[in-house]
């Protein structure tokens, strides 16, 4: 039997990419303020922006749809959603929310505030900016091998535990919001987390009375590294690895943009009646009605669909197989990536690859215009623009590390596209050290890296 893992799917609906000039791409850039959030779509080619929300739906799911319930109360959609999530989880309560982050504002509105504490392997960004907007503070507790881009581990996205005891005793249990697992570690290179790590962070919760949360985005992906990389999990069902992970926790937010493999969509699922009633008041307030949340019927249809779909076998190994190829081909061309390659997305070191740029001239947003300006591919920073803080004085303080994103959307992109991404990236070596550094002209309070302008220095 040949050995090339193939894209497990055909194609039957196609959506044609417009090709464009350099020249034409020099102008698009300078119009969108050089930030590639504020490119229009139509302009980019290979779109490597996100994972989230930019998944193919399958046959059965466009099938779904036609399906969808919109009643306003109790919709048979509603049903098959919950059902999914209740069986995925194991718990009871579930709210829906028309994305990931308006779960996580009506959860971290509750249990935050002023003088609270969050504890993450590493606070996703709306993760961060919904837990510091209650005025709460959002500390990242990242192993040091997670820090480290060039050093291979199997489980690079695990919690510090030693770090998570120290700031539970420094800050007091009372005062800690949540500790919040973020599978896979999205911010820190879409890295998995250990079972046995899940399972740590369940007993520390339970030594001090604290609260654990699983931010379930990718726990798909999850599930496939524990089942590949993991000692006794070789045998056990991907989905079965997924559930005894959820089960461990007290709750679990999901982005269904992610592995729930729909364009929108996400909920909150709970085990404490107490919080759930204090969340159903906000969901109701902004979301909607507890039976749809902000989602239409034939989303959640969708939604149901997806959760099943996702954990197919060779669906993940596709998923997995081909964002490797990505980070592998880079590697042997000697471009420095975050090693291992994690789930959902390649990570580049641009400060190393753009090593003559200063930090305080993002080396990754250089990247990132770069890799627009030469063939047309539309990645994300992730680093000093996203996570960079300011001292007193103004000067920045650098993200711990300054990264490109190259997210593959799901079942969207084949391997020809891939090639043509390494090819840039061939490119950009020869005339690497000519690039240019950025300077920030005009930046928001919050989240910054969504809509801020830039200048090329
Ligand atoms: C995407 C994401 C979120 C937020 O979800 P949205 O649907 O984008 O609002 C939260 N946490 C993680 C880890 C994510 O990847």
């Amino acid at each position: 039997m040949p050995k090339t893992i193939i894209e497990p799917f055909r194609i039957k609906v196609v959506e044609p990419i417009e090709l464009s000039t350099e020249e034409q791409r020099q102008q698009y850039l300078k119009e969108a303020h050089y930030n590639t959030f504020l490119l229009e779509s139509g302009k980019v080619i290979i779109d490597l922006l996100t994972d989230s929300g930019t998944s193919a739906m399958s046959a059965r799911q466009w099938g779904g749809i036609m399906q969808g319930d919109e009643s306003y109360a109790g919709a048979r959609s509603w049903l098959k959603m919950k059902a999914a999530i209740t069986d995925l989880t194991g718990f009871e309560h579930i709210l829906p929310t028309h994305q990931g982050r308006a779960a996580e504002r009506i959860l971290y509105a509750y249990l935050g505030g002023k003088g609270k504490y969050f504890l993450s392997n590493t606070h996703f960004d709306t993760t961060r900016a919904n837990i510091e907007y209650t005025g709460a503070t959002a500390i990242d507790c990242l192993t040091e091998v997670g820090k480290h881009p060039e050093t291979e581990h199997p489980f690079k996205g695990n919690i510090a535990i030693d770090l998570l005891v120290e700031n539970i005793q420094k800050y007091g249990p009372e005062n800690i919001g949540a500790v919040i697992l973020t599978v896979t570690n999205n911010s820190g290179g879409g890295q998995p987390v250990s079972m046995e790590n899940a399972r740590e962070v369940r007993q520390v919760c339970d030594k001090f009375g604290v609260l654990f949360i699983l931010d379930a985005c990718r726990i798909a992906e999850n599930a496939y590294f524990i089942g590949q990389r993991e000692e006794g999990y070789q045998d056990i069902a991907y989905k079965d690895i997924a559930r005894e992970m959820c089960r461990l926790a007290d709750g679990c937010i999901m982005s269904a943009k992610k592995d729930a493999l729909v364009n929108m969509g996400g909920f909150l699922a709970l085990k404490d009646k107490a919080i759930v009633d204090a969340c159903t008041s906000m969901l109701i307030i902004t979301e909607g009605f507890v039976t749809y949340g902000g989602l239409s019927g034939r989303d959640m249809e969708a939604i149901a669909i997806g959760l099943e779909e996702v954990f197919d076998p060779d669906y993940l190994n596709y998923r997995i197989v081909s964002t490797a190829y990505l980070g592998n081909k880079l590697t042997q061309m000697g471009i420095p990536i975050v090693k291992p390659v994690g789930g959902h997305a390649v990570y580049v070191d641009a400060r190393a690859f753009y090593d003559h740029i200063p930090v305080e001239e993002f080396p990754g947003q250089a990247l990132v215009a770069d890799l627009y300006l030469k063939g047309g591919i539309r990645a994300v920073e992730i680093g000093s623009v996203m996570f960079g803080k300011y001292d007193g004085a103004g000067k920045l303080i650098p993200a711990p590390m300054d990264l490109v994103r190259l997210a593959i959307p799901r079942r969207v992109y084949t391997q020809s596209h891939i090639d043509y991404v390494v090819e840039t990236f061939a490119e950009l070596l020869d005339g690497k050290s000519s690039s240019k550094g950025f300077k920030i002209t005009y930046e928001p309070e919050f989240l910054r890296h969504f809509t801020a302008h830039f200048t090329r220095l």
